[in-house]
């Protein structure tokens, strides 16, 4: 069995997928894509597309060797995401050539069903209170929110209050039986979130996420020892070896996402780093429904995974849905909060692939908000 074609296609709201089809017919999907840098991840995949066309698509781990370091210079977000989604779509074809899901070619399952957890926003702290009910009426256990708008450097009285009044109001609708997530987003200075961590405790997060940009992985053991809330990052590294840092600090949670860290085969090396420093992973995913699928099947099998990110109803989703790419919707269907493990080959999703040629003919040209402060800096978003 040789590959035999790729191709990529841009989909709205702001995502990309592979299709790698095979000489005997077999086709693999993958979501390589960096959320504002699509078109340079799809050149990327090109370039790789050159050396993948008449490879055995078995052979993942040495295409993943090549793909990764055969090209002298390595490493960064663009390389890795196309790395990523060609990663998945030839994990996908070896699940169909053996008839067998990804989990069970990585070892079996260890567990039945997937806890998810829904966006409530929070960029707005009036928004909390009504969207973090309807989440709770859905059936899902735990919520995650922006934990503050813009924030200057040395946050006032008032900027701290409005965090924390997120916090309390999740807090008081979900009770003490379910959890949220506090997302700081990068938008919080190493100042700012030393204050903020204490002050947040009583109200007991599930996590605190991206406390500080990981430009700032030196004050993340600070940080780690500034409350008693577990501390979580990872959205934005790449690499098993840019966890490692966090990971000696005492990170509770690591976050690599399926689509940006090396695909399955770097995010599974990625969870066993994590489990020797007795941390969990909740992989990011604010994407579409390949890599979902994908983030599913590493999760099955490992032992040290805690819960899935995911962006159905996410507020980033505007003009197209994970639900709108897909043949049958069943394998994301939520049951009370949770997702529950089948036997399908692959990935385990059935892409609609006539919505998705249909979607590339209009494309998009999605753009991370850019942010300023009232003096017209630069803010983070
Ligand atoms: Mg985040």
């Amino acid at each position: 069995m040789r590959i035999s074609r790729i191709e990529t296609f841009l989909a709205p709201p702001r995502w990309m997928f592979c299709r790698v089809e095979t000489d005997d017919g077999l086709v693999g999907w993958g979501e390589p894509v960096v959320e504002g840098r699509a078109e340079p991840v799809r050149a990327a995949v090109d370039v790789l597309a050159e050396y993948l066309i008449g490879q055995d698509p078995m052979r993942i781990e040495d295409h993943w060797q090549v793909m990764t370091k055969g090209g002298f210079y390595r490493g960064g977000p663009v390389l890795s995401s196309a790395v990523a989604g060609l990663d998945q779509a030839l994990w996908d074809i070896k699940g169909k050539a053996y008839g067998q899901p990804v989990h069970q070619l990585l070892g079996g399952p260890v567990r039945s069903k997937i806890r998810a957890y829904a966006w409530v926003g929070g960029d707005e702290p009036g928004e909390i209170r009504e969207a973090v009910t309807a989440q709770v009426e859905a059936g899902f256990t735990a919520v995650k929110m922006n934990g503050t708008g813009r924030m200057t450097p040395l946050a006032t009285r008032a900027e701290i209050r409005d965090c924390l009044r997120r916090a309390e109001t999740a807090r008081e609708v979900l009770g003490e039986e379910r959890d949220f997530g506090l997302d700081f987003h990068g938008r919080v200075s190493p100042a700012n979130a030393r204050r903020l961590l204490p002050l947040l405790a009583e109200y007991a997060p599930m996590f605190v996420e991206e406390p500080v940009l990981s430009d700032h992985m030196n004050v993340v053991a600070d940080l780690v020892n500034a409350s008693n809330i577990p501390i979580a990052l990872g959205e934005r590294l790449y690499t098993r070896r840019e966890f490692l840092a966090p990971l000696e600090s005492g990170v509770a949670i690591v976050q690599p996402d399926i689509s940006h860290a090396g695909g399955i085969s770097e995010l599974r090396r990625i969870a066993a780093l994590a489990e020797v420093y007795g941390a969990q992973i909740a992989p990011h995913c604010p994407l579409g429904p390949v890599a979902l699928a994908a983030s599913l099947q590493v999760a099955f099998t490992t032992p040290n995974f805690l819960i899935q990110e995911q962006s159905i109803g996410i507020h980033y989703n505007q003009g197209a849905e994970l639900l709108d790419y897909v043949a049958d919707p069943e394998p994301f269907r939520f049951h009370a909060g949770s997702l529950v493990r089948t036997e399908r080959p692959g990935l385990g999703v059935d892409i609609d692939e006539a919505a998705v040629r249909a979607a590339d003919k209009s494309g998009h040209a999605w753009r991370n908000p850019v942010w300023r402060h009232d003096d017209a800096s630069f803010a983070e978003w």
